[in-house]
């Protein structure tokens, strides 16, 4: 992978940006992680090429790709946030620091799924983009597993399957999805993988050389005909939801029958509908399989025209007919969602963070498998909630003008008594700071500490942290009085 790749790639979606900083970027990762190798024996530079270049493909911003260039640099590299900032502005430096406090949240197993999850709609609400890097990260980690040991191998797998990948799906960014789920897929159960791939692959090769290349030709012909300009596509279902399937619905290969499906992809809406009209004359219909989702997009905005009809030798048969936003849209989601929206409008690329959350947020809210705590997390944003992360990467939502004390006693209590400093994003600060929305921040603490000062109920914005101090004040009064008069109880 070069760096004229992503510049090509970003051309190809943003033909008159300036393209100058990702020469820069590279440059300035290729500095920072010379000399650096990955696991597999690689040069270093080769994932940030590979993450940057998975956002160029999703139609990702200049900022954005620039910030999957230098991603991995404040963690990894003699490089800070700071020089970032500096080199690249405070747009691409806010990504990676958004990415690097993500990275920071671990994967404690199934039964904190949920947690997980939380967290990553928490950075998600902040910035969707940081979300988007860390996909691409993700993707490129996936792709080099192979040199990790077995177990780390299949923890990265576990992790994808259960947070990553539904994000990704939520979002519809089903090309991202599906890649990571095959490959988790192969490291979690190769039995399982291997047995499945040969018989798909011999189904695949059977179906396109014959039955699929039978059908091709008699709509080619009928599409022609009417003069509707088209391409036609086979796709195939990834491995992955195959065998969720089988599982789900105990069934065997041979009775799935959505494994391949025709794609039709025309100019405009219209002509969707005329293209189903020609298949509806040409095959009879299974009307229980027809979905219209043009006239209905799903809750992630996915639109197409599904149906099945019993094709020659009646074999039933899956076409799928969409306009070529619409097919990039089930690609790419809302990445590409987004990019035509600010296309239609003007090819600056300039957009700002509020319509991004605005954007996202409502579409989660029309999500209908959305769990509880995104309803949750909207209510938070809208009303007055700011999130801050520990050092160890994990958030916690608190009301707006907190301090670093009601972060210490939401951690706990101890830590909230013996508090004596804060450190904010890597600056000391004072006790009674008004903490921001996205604060990394790390509590000085002193085990000698007698225990909270009267003056901290002055400042304190949550109800716990205010009965937690009178509750330590209360406890060392009495201390007090037994210290001095030892036989009270
Ligand atoms: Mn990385």
């Amino acid at each position: 992978m070069t760096i004229s790749q992503i510049i090509n790639k970003f051309k190809e979606n943003h033909p008159k940006a300036d393209v100058t900083m990702l020469e820069l970027a590279y440059e300035f990762a290729l500095k920072a992680h010379s000399g650096q190798k990955r696991k597999s024996g690689e040069p270093y530079i080769q994932h940030c090429l590979h993450t940057a270049f998975v956002l160029a493909q999703i139609k990702a911003d200049l900022a954005t790709v620039i910030a999957g260039l230098l991603h991995d640099i404040p963690e990894d590299t003699e490089y800070t946030l700071a020089d970032i900032e500096k080199n690249f502005g405070a747009e691409a430096a806010t990504l990676v620091e958004g990415v690097t406090k993500l990275s920071k949240i671990k994967y404690r197993g199934v039964e904190r799924y949920r947690e997980s999850l939380r967290k990553m709609f928490l950075a998600m609400a902040r910035d969707l983009r940081v979300i988007l890097i860390k996909f691409a990260d993700r993707l490129h980690n996936l792709k080099t597993l192979e040199s990790l040991p077995l177990e780390k191998r299949q923890r990265i797998a576990k992790e994808t399957l259960e947070i990553y990948a539904p994000i990704a799906g939520l979002l519809g960014i089903w090309g991202l999805k599906w890649q990571m789920e095959d490959i988790c897929f192969q490291h979690l159960y190769p039995e399982e993988y291997k047995k499945l791939e040969y018989t798909y692959e011999v189904k695949r090769k059977f179906e396109n050389t014959q039955y699929i290349q039978k059908v091709k030709n008699i709509l080619n012909a009928k599409l022609r005909e009417a003069a509707i300009p088209f391409e036609l596509a086979s796709r195939f279902k990834h491995l992955y939801s195959i065998y969720q399937k089988m599982q789900k619905k105990n069934r065997k290969f041979d009775e799935i029958y959505d494994v391949f499906a025709l794609r039709v992809i025309v100019p405009d809406i219209a002509n969707c509908y005329k293209v189903l009209g020609i298949i509806h004359s040409l095959w009879r219909p299974n009307l229980n399989r027809f979905k219209d989702y043009i006239a209905v997009p799903k809750p992630n905005g996915y639109r197409s025209l599904h149906t099945t009809v019993f094709g020659p030798d009646g074999k039933p048969t899956e076409f799928q007919i969409r306009t070529k936003e619409m097919d990039e849209g089930a690609k790419y989601g809302i990445a590409a969602h987004w990019y035509y929206k600010i296309k239609a409008k003007n090819d600056n690329g300039l957009r700002t963070q509020p319509a991004w959350i605005k954007e996202i947020l409502k579409i989660q809210k029309e999500t209908e498998d959305a769990h509880d705590f995104i309803k949750q997390i909207k209510f938070n944003i809208f009303h007055d909630r700011i999130f801050i992360f520990s050092p160890k990467g994990d958030v916690f939502d608190l009301p707006e003008g907190a301090t670093p004390v009601d972060f210490a006693y939401t951690v706990h209590t101890d830590v909230g008594n013996q508090a004596v400093g804060a450190i904010v994003n890597d600056k000391i600060m004072p006790l009674d700071a008004e903490l921001k929305n996205g604060d990394l921040v790390e509590i000085i603490t002193e085990k000698k500490r007698r225990g909270p000062s009267r003056d901290w109920l002055k400042f304190v914005k949550t109800a716990s942290a205010r009965d937690k101090i009178k509750q330590n004040l209360k406890n060392t009064v009495m201390d007090n009085i037994k210290r001095f008069i030892p036989n009270i109880r």
